[in-house]
């Protein structure tokens, strides 16, 4: 016979898991590396065991305790496999399940948990989501990689299998690890293969699955979707019969949403990764976990069908119309268990009697509700009743009462968990069971009336069983019957031959009656794990009426109104806020006003006036529309967008290591690839990262890709007050500035859109508001007065960079360097004085254009600008 050790080190070989946990008695042991690591993880106490003349390191947990550890393991992007003792005298070992971060069973929190399989065959590429916990299974097939990138990400997930072409494609998986947190996982490439994927699909969701599902068999979306189901069924979750069906989506039914414009515009974390100050956080009023996984996917999903949109207006506008019904419905709501995850769970077997009746108490609430929206009118007239009305209300009751019926009151979790007259059988082991607690219960009593004794008790230890317990100074009037087994210092403890009988029929009982209800209670199991998809439906008609009244919720509290949607491509906003700045500052509404010869929106305006909040709150007021919400407005006319496209501010990508430019520039070129006529763009300081005459370039020739050949509405923050006269010479380009007000040489934001050009740099009044010392700013009001009268004659930046191109102010025109030094180059500007600055000046100019001042210290611009005036002399 082998030594557990080796046993160990045998089955983890076998494994692909990086750690395995192997059941040994009461305990989950892990040996050598593996224990190291767990140990160091997790601050085990490590121990050493020998075996076969060598001594490994060891660890444990206690068979009852493995699951916390187990979800940390795993959270932290573990797999771990879990061996358990099987046979008659446990002495076989298997591994039974392995825990990776997309298939944990044991997540809890509201957050959906995704495993994503993506296959790419050609230029498709399909998408199979899913979410054990809820059983969900989300299928697509998208046309481009970035869409494929754009799409998982939307996901979140927690693991990601890459199909056996993507697995080696380093720009994938790096886009996957840059986008996600997920764990990219491999599973075995035959899994993808098209016929036996395909097999697996019809296995599990039938033969004509995948024509109602649209996707072909053999196809890229079936074999991420045949890879997706092998893997959960490799890892023994459990769950694959809650996976009733597939809901496959055509990513084109949302709005697209890249992975940058979800960060920027803090959909669902903020830039900094917190959930707190996130659009979704502010949003959130649910009351169910499932309604606020509903919410977010809302939210990160927004929709293109007007009709659908209606709907849930409509919902919402009847909720915010009759609050009394609409805290009713709430309360009612609140405490509702997560039925999608219950019914996973009941399907893997790992529900006990709690749960079960968890589930019962959250079916009982659908009449409830139902009751509550039919006799409401305003409820009534609404698409709120169809929302209920998707579950089976007569087989919600069945199963509801079923269950009830079943279980005792306050069931416990291993006896006592059926209510009377449920189970003759085990009725009767319990009456019998009960008989002899009793027996022993009135022992005393008849041991004193028979006897002469006083004072005795009967109790019942672990080691001892059951004894009748004296006190030294009666030990002789005990009944013979009795004997002695134990001597203490006050007293003796003494059975008798009928004790020990009683006894070994009352454990026998104890036994018989736990095995029963185990048995029962597998099949009551079993039973409601039979009505997964009921449960389902169940739960997704509870998350749809939780999320639809924190829409609700949220509108009424905030004063925030139904958006007109429309089919055009109007956007007019009148009085908009930005719904989560809105919640901590005193807002300034503005309007945002799109129309004939208006498409295009340079925004200027001083630094910190309000430019990129207004952008940001111009896309959120749309994607909240097409999320089903109200918006944060006085009204709004929204045309349906088909994509939602943000580039804001560089400074923020530089902690992830890669060139800033390069990236601002990467994404710039996915916007002018991506957008279309009905696309919402949001640039925010787009050409910052690069020096000024670059940067002018490119934003000038953005715009007019954008406003030609794209025809985007968009937004346009720059400090390049150059592209201001942009609006002249382009049909569709308006400005707009934030507004400020200078008296005295104070700034006052006021924070008010209005229409043309702001005034220039307020750079210097921000200085001093920010405390730089009074001699500093009134010589950097000289030196920028000097600089703006040199400047109105020649916007280039310093030489240098291999790609000379000049801005002509008067004509608007780019030319090259040569073109410049060319012969005529003297009338093609008009106006164009050649007077020109020396290099120092022109470099001190330069940087003073690209201080940040927002991001610099008071002592920080106060060297700049002493360098800066040394360097003038
Ligand atoms: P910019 O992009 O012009 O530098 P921001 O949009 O970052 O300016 O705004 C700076 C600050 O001003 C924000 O943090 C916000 O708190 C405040 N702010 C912006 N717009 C408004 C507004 N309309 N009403 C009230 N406060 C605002
Ligand atoms: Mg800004």
């Amino acid at each position: 016979m082998t030594g557990i050790v080796e046993e160990f080190l045998g089955l983890k070989e076998g494994s692909d898991a990086d750690i395995l946990a192997m059941q040994v008695g009461d305990f989950y042991e892990f040996f050598a590396d593996d224990a190291r690591l767990v140990a160091d993880e997790l601050d085990l106490k490590m121990s050493e065991k020998s075996s076969h003349g060598s001594s490994y390191p060891m660890a444990g947990v206690p068979l009852s305790e493995l699951t916390p550890y187990l979800k940390s393991l795993v959270e932290r992007g573990y797999t771990v496999a879990v061996a358990e003792q099987r046979g008659e005298d446990d002495t076989t070992r298997e591994i039974t399940r392995t825990a990776t971060p997309g298939t944990l069973l044991e997540a809890t929190g509201a957050d959906a948990r995704y495993l994503v399989a993506v296959v790419r065959d050609g230029e498709t590429y399909g998408l199979a989501a899913v979410d054990v916990t809820t059983g969900t299974f989300r299928l697509t097939e998208v046309d481009e990689e970035r869409t494929a990138l754009a799409e998982l990400g939307r996901f979140s997930p927690e693991e990601v299998l890459p199909g056996p072409t993507l697995r080696g494609d380093d720009d994938f998986c790096d886009a996957v690890r840059d986008d996600t947190d997920a764990t990219l996982s491999v599973h075995g490439t035959e899994a993808f293969a098209p016929g036996k994927a395909t097999h697996r699909v019809r296995e599990q969701f039938g033969e004509g699955a995948l024509d109602a599902v649209g996707v072909e068999p053999e196809g890229p979306g079936t074999r991420a979707a045949g890879a997706a189901l092998d893997y959960v069924a490799e890892t023994g979750v459990g769950v694959l019969s809650s996976l009733t069906r597939v809901q496959p989506y055509r990513a084109d039914d949302h709005v697209a949403l890249d992975p940058t414009t979800r960060r920027n515009l803090e959909l669902t974390e903020t830039m900094r990764g917190e959930r707190a100050g996130s659009l979704a956080a502010t949003l959130d009023h649910t009351v169910t976990s499932m309604g606020a996984r509903r919410l977010e996917a809302w939210l990160v999903r927004p929709l293109q069908r007007r009709a659908e949109l209606e709907r849930r207006h409509d919902c919402v506008d009847a909720l915010a119309s009759d609050a009394l019904e609409h805290d009713a419905i709430r309360e009612t709501l609140d405490g509702a268990a997560d039925l999608e995850r219950l019914a996973a769970r009941a399907t893997s077997g790992s529900a006990d009697p709690a749960a079960l009746k968890r589930i019962v108490d959250t079916l009982e609430r659908l009449p409830v509700l139902r009751e509550r929206v039919t006799s409401s009118p305003s409820l009534a007239d609404s698409p709120l009743g169809d929302v209920l009305a998707r579950v089976d209300a007569e087989a919600a009751a069945d199963l509801r009462e079923m269950v009830d019926d079943a279980l005792a009151d306050d069931p416990g979790s291993e006896t006592g968990i059926f209510a009377r007259g449920y189970d003759g059988e085990l009725d009767e082991l319990a009456a019998e069971h009960d008989d002899l607690v009793a027996w022993f219960d009135t022992l005393a009593e008849r041991v004193k009336a028979e006897s002469d004794l006083s004072r005795v008790t009967v109790d019942r230890n672990k080691t001892d069983g059951y004894y009748l317990q004296v006190g030294h100074s009666q030990t002789d009037r005990v009944p013979e019957a009795y004997r002695e087994v134990k001597t203490l210092k006050n007293s003796k403890r003494y059975r008798s031959a009928e004790l020990d009988e009683k006894e070994r029929a009352l454990f026998r009982l104890e036994e018989e009656r736990a095995a029963r209800e185990r048995e029962l209670f597998d099949e009551l199991r079993a039973e409601v794990a039979s009505h997964a998809s009921l449960l389902q439906d169940a739960g997704r008609a509870l998350a749809e009426l939780d999320a639809l009244a924190s829409f609700a919720e949220h509108a009424s509290a905030n004063r925030w109104t139904r958006p007109e949607l429309r089919d055009d491509r109007a956007l007019d906003v009148a009085a908009g806020r930005h719904p989560v700045v809105e919640q901590t500052v005193e807002f300034v509404p503005n309007d945002a006003r799109f129309g004939e010869g208006r498409r295009f929106l340079v925004v200027t305006g001083p630094n910190m006036s309000g430019k990129s909040t207004y952008m940001r709150q111009t896309a959120l007021i749309v994607l909240l529309a097409q999320a089903g919400s109200f918006v944060p407005a006085e009204s709004a006319e929204i045309g349906l967008v088909d994509g939602v496209y943000t580039r804001v501010g560089a400074l923020d990508e530089l902690a992830q290591g890669r060139s800033t430019f390069m990236v601002e520039m990467q994404e710039l070129s996915n916007i002018l690839h991506s957008a279309t006529e009905d696309s919402l763009v949001v640039l925010d300081e787009v050409g910052r990262g690069t020096a000024s005459d670059d940067g002018i370039s490119i934003a000038w020739a953005a715009t007019e890709y954008l406003h030609n050949e794209v025809r985007a509405k968009t937004l346009f923050a720059t400090h390049y007050h150059e592209l201001t006269d942009l609006a002249e010479r382009l049909e569709g380009v308006q400005n707009v500035h934030v507004t400020a007000d200078e008296r005295d040489g104070d700034v006052t934001f006021l924070r008010t859109v209005a229409d043309g050009p702001a005034d220039r740099s307020y750079g210097i009044h921000v200085a001093d508001l920010a405390g730089v010392p009074d001699p500093v700013v009134s010589r950097s009001r000289d030196v920028l007065a000097k600089l703006r009268a040199d400047e109105a004659v020649d916007v280039r930046g310093g030489s240098g960079g291999s790609e000379q191109v000049v801005f002509d102010l008067g004509s608007g025109e780019l030319r090259t360097d040569e073109e410049e030094h060319g012969e005529d180059a003297a009338d093609e500007g008009g106006d164009e004085s050649q007077e020109t600055l020396d290099p120092e000046t022109e470099a001190v100019l330069d940087e003073l254009r690209h201080t940040d001042v927002n991001n610099s210290s008071p002592l920080d611009l106060l060297q700049r600008v002493n360098e800066w005036q040394n360097r003038l002399d």
